[in-house]
C-alpha cells in the first residue's frame, strides 16, 4: 500500500498529514509512503527528513491512499484517480462541502469528522486532538491581547488581583481552555448546557457556573436549545459575563449555526480592556460583535474570531493529527493492503461516499 502526503493548498494552512516519525511507524508496518516536494515545510520539516524517515519525494496524488489535512480543492479532487482513497478532514456537516465532488469522481473519502466518538476510536480522533490546539492558543491570544495580568502579582508596587476567566462551552477545546487559564494563573469558570461537563470542570481547578439548563443530547454532543431556554440563558449570561476579564466561547451544536451566547449587551456590559475569543467564528460566531477572522474592538472590549488557530500550531498540531491519521490507516490494513471492514463501525462511519460507491 502506498501513502500519498500532498502539500497543503489552502490559504494559511501550515499543517501537514504525517510527520516523519509517523512515516517511519508506517513504513514500519509494511506501508510506502511518498511525499510532495515541501509538504512539511509550513510545519518546519524539511523534504530530506522525510527521506531519512524512509519515504520517497514525488508526486502524492497517484498513491493508493492520498492523506490531507485541511478539504481538498476541485482542482485537488481531479488529481486523484477513481478508486483511490482520501483521507482528511471533508466537512461532512458543512453544506458546501466536496463531498458530492468525490463521489462524482470515484474516491472513496474518509471524514476525520466523523469517526465516532467512542473510546476505541480515541487514537484516531482528530477533532480532538485539534481542539486542543485551539484551546491552548485561545488563552494564549486573550492573554496577549488583555490589557491585565492572568496571575495574581503581589509585588513591592502592589498587588494585582488574578485575571477572571470565563468558558463558554466545555468540549475537548473549552477543557483544555480553563486548563491553560488556570496554570497562567487565571480564576477559570466554565459553562455548557451539558450538566455531565460539571465534574470534568472542576477536575481541572475551575468552577462550574450553573444556569440550571440540561441539553445534553446525541453522541456526547448538545442540542439545540428551545425558546425560552435560550432566553433564559441569555438573561443569566448577560448577568454573569459582566464580572470576567476574559470570555472564551467554544460552544458549537453539530450541523447547526453556533448557538448566539454573548450579545451586544453583554459586551456593553464588559469592563473596557476585557477581551472575548471567539472560537465558533467559522459557524457565525458564539457573540453577537464578532467578525469571523478578525479582531475588532467594541465598547472597549477587544473581540477576536481565530479561524483555523490548529494550523498556528503546525509542529504540534501536525504530530497529534499525523498519529490519529496512521491509526486510521493502520485499521484499513490487513497483511500491508488496504482493505477495509465497513463492519467496522469506525470505518463505516467514518468513509463517507461509500454508499455512493457501492450503490
Ligand atoms: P463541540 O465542539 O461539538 O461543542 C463544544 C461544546 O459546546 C460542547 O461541550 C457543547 O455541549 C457546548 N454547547 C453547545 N451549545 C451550547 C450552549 N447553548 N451553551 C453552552 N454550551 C454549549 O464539542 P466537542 O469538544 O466535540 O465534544 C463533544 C462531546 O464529545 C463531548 O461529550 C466530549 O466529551 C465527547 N468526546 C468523546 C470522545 C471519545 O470518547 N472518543 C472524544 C472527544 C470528545
Amino acid at each position: 500500500c502506498l501513502v500519498g502526503v500532498p502539500r497543503e493548498s489552502s490559504a494559511g494552512e501550515r499543517r501537514v498529514a504525517l510527520v516523519p516519525k509517523i512515516v517511519s511507524a508506517l513504513i514500519g508496518k509494511g506501508v510506502d509512503v511518498v511525499v510532495e516536494s515541501g509538504a512539511g515545510l509550513g510545519a518546519l520539516i524539511p523534504d530530506d527528513l522525510y527521506t531519512a524517515a524512509g519515504a520517497k519525494i514525488g508526486d502524492p496524488w497517484s498513491a493508493d491512499v492520498v492523506v490531507k489535512v485541511a478539504p481538498p480543492s476541485t482542482d485537488e479532487i481531479s488529481r486523484i484517480s477513481a478508486g483511490t482513497r482520501l483521507i482528511g478532514f471533508l466537512n461532512p456537516r458543512n453544506a458546501d462541502n466536496r463531498i458530492a465532488e468525490l463521489e462524482a469522481a470515484g474516491i472513496e473519502g474518509y471524514a476525520m469528522e466523523a469517526i465516532p466518538r467512542i473510546s476505541r476510536a480515541q487514537v484516531m480522533d482528530a477533532l480532538s486532538s485539534q481542539a486542543n490546539v485551539s484551546g491552548y492558543k485561545a488563552v494564549l491570544l486573550a492573554a496577549s491581547e488583555s490589557t491585565r495580568f492572568f496571575p495574581m502579582l503581589t509585588t513591592a508596587a502592589g498587588t494585582v488581583k488574578p485575571a477572571t476567566v470565563l468558558v463558554l462551552g466545555v468540549g475537548v477545546a473549552g477543557l483544555q481552555a480553563l486548563a491553560t487559564a488556570k496554570r497562567l494563573g487565571g480564576r477559570a469558570t466554565g459553562y455548557d448546557v451539558r450538566p455531565e461537563v460539571a465534574d470534568q470542570v472542576r477536575s481541572v481547578g475551575a468552577q462550574w457556573l450553573d444556569l440550571g439548563i440540561d441539553a445534553a443530547g446525541e453522541g456526547g454532543y448538545a442540542r439545540e436549545l428551545t425558546e425560552d431556554e435560550r432566553a433564559k440563558q441569555q438573561r443569566a449570561l448577560e448577568e454573569a459575563i459582566k464580572g470576567f476579564d476574559v470570555v472564551i466561547t467554544t460552544a458549537l451544536v453539530p450541523g447547526r449555526p453556533a448557538p448566539r451566547l454573548v450579545t451586544a449587551a453583554a459586551v456593553e456590559g464588559m469592563k473596557p480592556g476585557s477581551v472575548v475569543v471567539d472560537l465558533a467564528g467559522e459557524t457565525g460566531g458564539n457573540c453577537e460583535l464578532t467578525e469571523p477572522g478578525q479582531t475588532v474592538v467594541k465598547h472597549g472590549v477587544t473581540i477576536c474570531s481565530p479561524l483555523n488557530l490548529p494550523a498556528s500550531m503546525p509542529e504540534h498540531g501536525s504530530e497529534l493529527y499525523s498519529k490519529n491519521i496512521s491509526a486510521l490507516i493502520e485499521l484499513m490494513l490487513v497483511d500491508g493492503a488496504l482493505a477495509p471492514d465497513f463492519s467496522d463501525e469506525v470505518l463505516a462511519g467514518a468513509c463517507v461516499t461509500r454508499e455512493e460507491k457501492g450503490a
